[in-house]
């Protein structure tokens, strides 16, 4: 039976793991059909191709070793890049953050004969598809791949950005969201002892998406978000204002959520938290008592975002995900796509679709809810 290859690629998200437990699962149980596991995305393929080139004969001992040996790492080449994957292999990973294949970037696979070496290491290994689980980029090296080829691949959206605007959410998403809440409830003692403002800096690449849903989810009290445009002076100064006002009526302190994509006009180097810290800080200071002592601390949230126990939400979803794959690789009609969520249902859109316009709309609704369920 020929195998269905799976990587993870890009950015690691909660989510992915439990991905490759149920697309591993599906493969054997219900399937019937083996699955290889590529070490750390495009760049274990590159590593495998590169192998299957120089040596030819690698490339027999490659398919026996990963005939013969289910389960077992280490014995392809010295960076285990393909292994059989078995029951036990994806034994207890469900909820684990990460990804148990490793995930890379690889700057290699933006080239065509790169791509070509690898799209001729698949067949000759007899894969009959190509399973990439990842961000943006790696959806479009994949699309690459489907372009050039006439090899199955199918994508599978996985990043806590929740950039991609044809997915209502990516693996990953609401395991960030988690960490988000979590880490908001963290912040708010602290500013409610001190009176403080703090300036939390989320992730979410160009998208307010994570920042939005966070700010629902948590109830900060202001999220700053790219969609906005890009903060002048006098917007960031309207923002002090509206804390001042809200501590003049007695409100004690302030969680704001500025997502990493926020602009500035002018540009800013800085991280954008650092400096809505100084705008806000000046404009506490000019305005004098008493919010001259008003302390605003900023802090970039950074990776700790990425990671943690994937959510009940994230394992489901990966689930789901997996299905879909599955349905659309043994599918007929040899049609390539990537597995998406749209109107709570999970479906396989084509590479390079349209996105969903439901998807600004939903973020704008987000927007308006958050600004009248957080009047304070
Ligand atoms: P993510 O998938 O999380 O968005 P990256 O943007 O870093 O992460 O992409 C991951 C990998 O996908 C890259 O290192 C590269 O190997 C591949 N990739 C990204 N963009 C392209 C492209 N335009 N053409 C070919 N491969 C790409």
């Amino acid at each position: 039976e020929s195998p269905v290859a799976v990587l993870c690629s890009g950015g690691d998200a909660p989510g992915m793991n439990a991905f490759l437990r149920a697309v591993v699962r599906l493969g054997l149980n219900r399937h019937h059909v083996p699955v290889l596991g590529i070490r750390d995305g495009y760049r274990g393929l590159v590593r495998a191709a590169k192998l299957a080139n120089v040596d030819s004969e690698s490339l027999v001992r490659l398919k026996q070793e990963i005939t013969n040996n289910p389960g077992k790492r280490g014995l392809i080449d010295s960076q285990q890049s393909i292994i059989q994957m078995d029951h036990a292999s994806v034994s207890g990973i469900m909820g684990k953050g990460g990804t148990i294949l490793g995930s890379a970037r690889c700057l290699d696979f933006h080239k065509r004969e790169v791509r070509d070496s690898v799209v001729k290491l698949l067949k000759d290994l007899g894969v009959r598809a190509l399973v990439v689980v990842g961000g943006d980029g790696s959806l479009t090296g994949a699309r690459l791949l489907a372009e050039e080829s006439d090899l199955r691949i199918i994508g599978v959206p996985a990043t806590i950005d929740n950039d991609l605007q044809f997915t209502e959410m990516a693996l990953g998403v609401d395991t960030a969201v988690h960490t988000l809440v979590w880490a908001v409830d963290h912040f708010i003692d602290t500013a409610r002892s001190h009176r403080r403002v703090m300036v939390l800096e989320t992730m979410g690449r160009e998208s307010g998406d994570l920042a939005r849903m966070a700010a629902l989810a948590s109830g900060a009290e202001m999220v700053i978000t790219p969609e906005i445009g890009a903060l002048t002076a006098e917007k960031m100064a309207a923002y002090a204002e509206e804390i001042e006002g809200a501590m003049t009526r007695g409100r004690g302190h302030a969680i704001v959520l500025i997502a990493e994509g926020v602009k500035f006009d002018p540009p800013q180097t800085r991280n954008g938290a650092y400096v809505l810290r100084d705008a806000f800080q000046n404009y506490f200071e000019r305005e004098g008592a008493p919010f001259q002592d008003l302390e605003v601390r900023p802090s970039v949230l950074g990776h700790l975002q990425r990671g943690g126990h994937a959510t009940p939400g994230d394992c489901i979803l990966a689930a789901r995900f997996a299905e879909e794959a599955w349905k659309s690789i043994l599918n007929h009609d040899n049609e390539n796509g990537i597995t998406a969520l749209q109107h709570n249902k999970v479906t396989i859109v084509p590479f390079g679709c349209e996105d969903m316009p439901e998807r600004a709309e939903t973020s704008s609704a987000m927007d308006r809810l958050h600004d009248d369920l957080a009047s304070w």
